[in-house]
């Protein structure tokens, strides 16, 4: 009875939650329990329809705001509307919700467009198995040692600002995972970054093509950087180019491997 009282007198409502969950690169195995629970506790979920349909089945009580993939920054409001009112939100990202996803939209809108009451919500990143990852896993080990993760879209940055990127990267001799590596509007990008690649790696530096990892129609191979035709990739892939020290061997059996050593030959000890 008092409870009840108290509850009415209250003058905030219950602060809401908002999640922002990576689902991992397709199948639930390679889900993290924290994302199942969020999903499961949660009353609103938000995101572009794939992964929505991706992260289900739901509940009938469970509210879906699916939207197409453009409006990362109306999804983060959303969001948060919905959150400071009181509800449990999850806002779903495939892989790593933090690398090229939502997580940053949502900081982003906290940062520059929140209104008062979206500072009260209880604000959780969960984090996914992010693409590079899952196809590395699926052909060995090829970011074993120091690597970067480059998105080659320009949608949001500039192409040379890509271009000067790929080629330090390429200098430092580190492993690349390119994201985001070619789409319709976009045909000629992948392209030109390989041109800057090959003018600083060998021809034979094994490269990774994962596409559709942890989904039915997974398919991973492996190529060189001089073989790699930019008509067999497209934005379902990510491509994984290996540094000096990456190595590409097959098992009797015909499976192969990619795995970039741990350690580096060392320069030859001078008296
Ligand atoms: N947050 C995501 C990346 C979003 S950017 C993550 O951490 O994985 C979108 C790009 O990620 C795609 O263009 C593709 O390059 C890569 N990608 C995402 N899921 C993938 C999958 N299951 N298989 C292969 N590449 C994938």
């Amino acid at each position: 009875m008092r409870a009840a009282v108290t509850a009415v007198e209250s003058p905030c409502p219950r602060p809401g939650r908002l999640a922002v969950v990576g689902l991992g690169p397709g199948s639930r195995a390679l889900m993290a329990p924290a994302a199942r629970l969020e999903l499961e506790q949660a009353q609103d979920i938000i995101g572009y329809n794939t992964y929505v349909e991706m992260a289900g089945p739901f509940r009938a009580d469970q509210v879906i705001h699916g939207s197409d993939n453009r409006c990362e920054m109306d999804r983060a409001r959303a969001a948060f509307a919905l959150a400071a009112e009181g509800r449990h939100v999850v806002v779903v990202s495939s892989g790593d919700p933090g690398i090229f996803a939502m997580a940053t939209a949502v900081l982003e809108a906290l940062e520059v467009h929140a209104e008062p009451a979206w500072h009260a919500v209880e604000l959780a990143v969960v984090p996914g198995i992010s693409a590079a990852q899952a196809a590395a896993a699926r052909i060995g080990a090829p970011l074993g040692h120091d690597f970067c993760i480059i998105s080659l879209s320009d949608n949001l940055k500039p192409w040379s600002q890509i271009v000067h990127r790929l080629e330090l990267a390429a200098r430092a001799d580190l492993v690349i995972a390119c994201y985001n590596p070619i789409s319709r509007a976009r045909p000629w990008q992948l392209g030109e970054a390989l041109a800057v690649l090959r003018g600083v790696r060998d021809a034979d530096t094994p490269v990774v093509l994962g596409r559709d990892v942890g989904r039915p129609a997974e398919r991973v191979r492996v190529t060189t950087l001089g073989a790699l035709d930019p008509q067999a990739v497209d934005m379902r892939t990510v491509v994984i180019v290996g540094s000096s020290q990456t190595r590409h061997f097959s098992a009797p059996e015909g499976r192969d491997w990619v795995y970039t050593p741990r350690w580096y030959p060392q320069p030859a000890e001078q008296d």
